[in-house]
């Protein structure tokens, strides 16, 4: 479980934390390697805007929204200027995405269970944990994929 609220709550306190960064390293493709806050941003947290500003002022074509609405960054393109960030209404993204050299001692591995263990460890207390729990919208959890969920207030009420 990723409570990305609980994140966020610790990113405002603690702004300029380097976060750890859980990723599944099979998925590396023309998109680029996508850490899983970036995918549960774009999926969960985004409002889906229907003419997109982050879209429209992208200086690279980096973005690109599917038909269910949700946002695909192509990390080949992103040229990491925050134009996006800086549009963006509802203060969506967070500006620690666009960094093009990640530390990669704060990136893991989430295929590998050890690798999970220690993303665990490493992340603020609370905000990342093991569970047994299924999805639960009434308690403000989503599926993200077969390994991950995801807590997060949703604005788009057709998810729930
Ligand atoms: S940070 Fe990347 S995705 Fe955002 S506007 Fe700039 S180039 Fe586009
Ligand atoms: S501007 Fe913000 S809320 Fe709107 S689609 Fe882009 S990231 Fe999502």
């Amino acid at each position: 479980m990723i409570d990305m609220i609980k994140l966020r709550e610790v990113m405002v306190e603690n702004p300029d934390l380097d976060l750890p960064e859980g990723l599944f390293y099979q998925s590396l493709n023309s998109n680029g390697l996508k850490t899983i806050r970036e995918l549960a941003t774009f999926r969960f947290t985004c409002r889906k805007c229907e003419d997109a500003p982050c879209i429209a002022v992208c200086p690279a074509e980096a973005l690109e929204k599917d038909q269910d609405g949700i946002i695909t960054r192509y990390t080949n393109l992103c040229v990491s200027c925050k134009s996006c960030v800086t549009i963006c209404p509802f203060g969506t993204m967070m500006t620690d995405f666009f960094v093009h050299h990640r530390n990669r001692d704060l990136l893991y591995n989430l295929n590998d269970d050890g690798e999970t263990q220690k993303f665990i460890d490493a992340c603020p207390e609370g905000t990342v944990y093991l569970t047994d729990q299924d999805e639960s919208p009434e308690k403000n959890i989503y599926r993200l994929n077969d390994r991950i969920l995801i807590r997060e207030y949703l604005y788009n009420t057709e998810m729930k």
